[in-house]
């Protein structure tokens, strides 16, 4: 048996069966090492598979609150602190109703790799609650994050686990998770980040995961001698990474042509109208259904009107960034992207490509930027809001910009260098992946037992 049967037979026989994303995540992992474990016998030797392939702890706890009626409302809160060998536990706090264990453990895998690879010392984690803000009042919003933080506070500390925002946790959460730490503690420690600037935030960290993906969207393709300057891209979401990807991309001289919500798509061919975006998004907290009211010269087509995947795809256009969520690009709408001579998909959200889809765009040579290095921009401004945070040295937006950029520019640089040396071509997918292993297996040995 290889190791990667063997790793995975373990994996299954220790977590519920139903753990498929977790899997998922994991098989990917550990099939594109292979080069690194036969290349170099001491990370079988020190048995990393299996140092790597359990949570160093998962966290679950039950929150309950009042709602705006005084009904007691019930929900499932969780953190997995999954590998702490680099640095503190740091990643993202979820709340949608998706949230589950096996989703949060998928996410907590992939951001110790995630985290490896911006080259900072942060281990990886991920929590979060079956928690549906939709619909919910800014009390309601309020009551629950403090009743999330109670808790757990006592988990999670500023050289320990560092939280930050995530799918439905954005300024306004991340400021009420705060609030509530620090009368729980007495303390200011800098435990969480995307904080709102009023609260020790760092400029720029709203955008910073959108803006991120086009910094490394650009290099990679600069390196090739193309460029996304006058070509049609296609986004779909429509939360914090896909608004500031739409801002990036249009600074940059591009043309996003689609964005898409819970509910269905917008496609506008002559380009988004940001601001109606903003407002509808960011400010009313609506649906895209708004948007078409309002832009006559957009289609909209519903979820449930549309069959096949989502409507985005079906877009011709030059790059495609998914930036809603985990497994939303499937094997159809990839070869509906093929068919329309697409050049190159980056990642905004967390594995939004079904592992079919991406194996169809490998096959077909199509450039594919996975999430863990194309969407790393946002913890990292995360870990220089954590630095500014501990010296009380404030960085100006254009600072913390000119780092963001070298970081996006470094992460390409490592992997491509890591692709050629593991002879993988611009398999980077498989680059990153390596590239994070080598560096929290290192570091696990450096440790001891
Ligand atoms: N949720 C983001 C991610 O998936 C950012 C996490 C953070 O800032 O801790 O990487």
């Amino acid at each position: 048996m290889n190791y990667i049967t063997e790793a995975m037979n373990r994996a299954k026989l220790t977590n519920c069966q139903s753990d498929i994303t977790f899997f998922q995540a994991l098989e990917e992992v550990l099939t594109s090492i292979k080069p690194v474990i036969k290349e170099n016998p001491k990370y079988l030797e020190n048995n990393i598979i299996e140092r790597i392939i359990y949570p160093n702890r998962e966290i679950r706890f039950k929150i309950e609150w009042l709602d705006d009626k005084n009904n007691i409302q019930v929900n499932n809160g969780y953190r997995v602190q999954f590998n702490n060998a680099l640095g503190p536990y740091k990643g993202g706090v979820r709340f949608h109703p998706s949230v589950n264990p096996d989703i949060l453990k998928f996410l907590a895998f992939e951001q110790i790799f995630k985290n490896a690879i911006t080259g900072l010392h942060i281990g990886g984690a991920k929590g979060g609650a079956d928690f549906d803000p939709k619909g919910k009042s800014d009390k309601e919003i309020m009551k629950f994050c403090q009743a999330f933080m109670t808790a757990f506070y006592n988990s999670i500390g500023a050289d320990i686990d560092i939280l930050g925002g995530d799918i439905g946790v954005g300024e306004r959460e991340v400021g009420y998770l705060f609030g509530q730490y620090k009368t729980l503690t007495n303390s200011y420690d800098s435990i969480i980040t995307s904080k709102p600037i009023a609260l020790g935030g760092s400029k720029g960290r709203a955008s910073a995961t959108g803006y991120g993906l086009v910094y490394f969207t650009q290099t990679l393709l600069e390196d090739m001698g193309e460029t996304l300057k006058g070509k049609i891209c296609t986004i779909s979401g429509s939360g914090n990474v896909a608004i500031h990807a739409i801002e990036k991309l249009y600074d940059i001289g591009a043309i996003p042509v689609t964005c898409s919500d819970s509910k269905g798509t917008i496609h506008d061919p002559n380009g988004i109208d940001l601001a109606l975006l903003k407002q509808i998004k960011l400010v009313n907290r609506a649906s895209l259904e708004d948007y078409a009211e309002e832009r006559k010269a957009a289609t909209y087509v519903k979820r449930e009107d549309y069959e096949g995947g989502s409507y985005v795809w079906s877009i011709p256009c030059f790059a495609a960034f998914p930036c809603a969520t985990q497994n939303e690009l499937g094997e159809e709408s990839a070869q509906k992207l093929i068919d329309n001579e697409i050049k190159i998909i980056a990642e905004g959200a967390n594995m939004p490509t079904t592992p079919q889809g991406i194996e169809l765009f490998m096959k077909n040579k199509i450039i594919f930027a996975p999430a863990k290095a194309a969407n790393a921009g946002g913890v990292a401004v995360s870990v220089l809001e954590m630095s500014q945070n501990n010296s009380l040295n404030y960085m100006s937006a254009a600072e913390v910009d000119e780092k963001l950029q070298g970081i996006m520019s470094k992460i390409y640089k490592d992997i491509k260098k890591t692709c050629d040396k593991y002879s993988l071509g611009l398999d980077l997918a498989s680059g990153a992946n390596i590239l994070g292993f080598k560096r929290v297996a290192n570091a696990l040995i450096a440790q001891g037992v």
